[in-house]
């Protein structure tokens, strides 16, 4: 059933090697973990239940996978005993491997996990007080190269599949203990609220700003979106999902129409010489299209704004002039907009520096001058290289036994600490 042919999805470097929407197993089990619910249905009826029990067992099944985040068939109370093993003999609910999890001081965690077929990408779970943000990645790599980017630098670009992306919304909610507890002895119970409970929501928000360009990667993007946002799983509303881009115009509006989610731009820069230089993607669609497509976006309003990402680049991108620009591109596609300064975080040899703390001050000034809400984003995780930017998988940065080494002496400071 897995189709393991390649594709190639456009971008610089095309075409791309990548796995289509299932990545398959070894032992010839089917992953769930990313199926539509109709999709299941059809697999149990291709294993041979009737047309009604396909249905029933689909929506069953589906209840357990996203709203208990259930992994062993055994445990679907609700479902016959000698049902569960002929399940679990033809399918399987996978998670992504987990190679290393990182703590930062400042409380954000990053984990580096592992397709079943090898790849390694990355996602980081931000804590504040009011929310919990996840950063899901779309992609093994990135094939866009934006010159202050780390990811970019990757050589090794692969599309994650639907399984994939909503697998580690899935991981981190494991890791976070999110899911409800209770017994759930059957669906159509009325569930006892007192057993029935989550521990206190931490993931409540997901933007999909980790490795990749989600636009390149549009159809597994979407259906994990969906996955995400049905009311019978995990049923995170739209308006708590943030997909960013850096500018795949042509795609901007299906996201609008049939995501629904909000939108970031990485904008970066306000004049063609510079956004040619650092978003490379913009010579093929230029900054008046982009500000067009966000001023079409659907479903933006000004209570539902775009966000403009702004990374600040020492002597590039951060004049008063460019702060000036900025705010007469926004006004001038009358764009319900607000900008998110970002100082650039630094990784290994990149050409950028950041812009001192007073020139962010002043740009944002500028920009909140007029009228425009322009914060500036407090990095988080650098310390474990988790801040925006500096995603890039450590197996092209660190030995496997070096990170051996390293997991044994957190295992031993740890001991010795508790
Ligand atoms: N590929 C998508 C989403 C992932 S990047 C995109 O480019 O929009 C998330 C944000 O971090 C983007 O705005 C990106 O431009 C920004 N970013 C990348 N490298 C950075 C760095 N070194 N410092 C600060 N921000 C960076
Ligand atoms: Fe890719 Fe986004 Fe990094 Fe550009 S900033 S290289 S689009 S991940």
């Amino acid at each position: 059933m897995a189709d393991t042919t390649l594709m190639s999805i456009p971008g610089q470097v095309d075409p791309v090697p990548v796995a289509r929407d299932i990545t398959p197993r070894a032992d010839g089990r089917i992953d769930l973990i990313g199926l539509p619910k109709d999709r299941i249905r059809e697999l149990f009826a291709e294993a041979g239940l009737d047309a009604k029990q396909a249905k029933l067992r689909a929506k069953q099944v589906f209840h357990w996978l996203y709203h208990r985040g259930v992994t062993d068939f055994a445990a679907m109370t609700d479902i016959a005993k000698t049902m569960r093993p002929w399940l679990a003999e033809r399918f399987y609910i996978g998670r992504p491997d987990v190679v290393e999890a990182q703590h930062s001081t400042d409380g954000t965690r990053k984990w580096l996990l592992r397709t079943s077929d090898g790849h390694e990408f990355e996602m980081v779970f931000i804590p504040d007080a009011d929310r919990g943000t996840l950063c899901v990645s779309s992609q093994v790599g990135c094939t866009l190269n934006c010159r202050f980017c780390h990811t970019g630098t990757m050589k090794l670009v692969r599309n994650l599949t639907p399984g994939e992306i909503v697998g580690q919304v899935l991981l981190a909610r494991d890791s976070l203990g999110e899911w409800p507890k209770g017994s759930m002895a059957g669906l159509d119970e009325v569930e006892d609220s007192a057993e029935y409970t989550s521990d206190g929501r931490l993931l409540t928000n997901i933007v999909m700003m980790g490795m990749g360009e989600p636009l390149y990667n549009f159809d597994n993007v979407k259906g994990a979106l969906k996955l995400v946002m049905d009311g019978d799983g995990l049923a995170l509303s739209k308006r708590r999902i943030t997909l960013s881009t850096s500018g795949v115009v042509p795609a901007m509006a299906r996201c609008g129409e049939e995501i629904g989610v909000n939108l970031a731009v990485s904008l970066h820069a306000v004049t063609k010489e510079i956004r040619d230089e650092i978003v490379p993607l913009n010579k093929k669609y230029g900054i008046e299209e982009l500000l067009q497509a966000c001023a079409d976006y659907p479903g933006a309003s000004n209570a539902r704004r775009i966000t403009f990402e702004y990374v600040m680049l020492k002597d590039k991108n951060d004049s008063d002039e460019h702060a000036h620009e900025l705010v007469r591109l926004l006004k001038q596609y009358d764009l319900p907009a607000k900008v998110n300064l970002i100082p650039f975080n630094p990784w290994p040899g990149a050409a950028y520096e950041c812009s001192t703390p007073e020139r962010v001050k002043r740009f944002s000034e500028i920009v909140f001058e007029h009228g425009i809400s322009a914060p500036v984003r407090t990095p988080r995780g650098r310390d474990i290289d988790a801040a925006c930017g500096q995603l890039k998988t450590a197996a092209e940065k660190k030995s496997r036994a070096q990170r051996d080494r390293e997991a044994t002496a957190a295992e031993a400071t740890e001991a010795a600490a508790g």
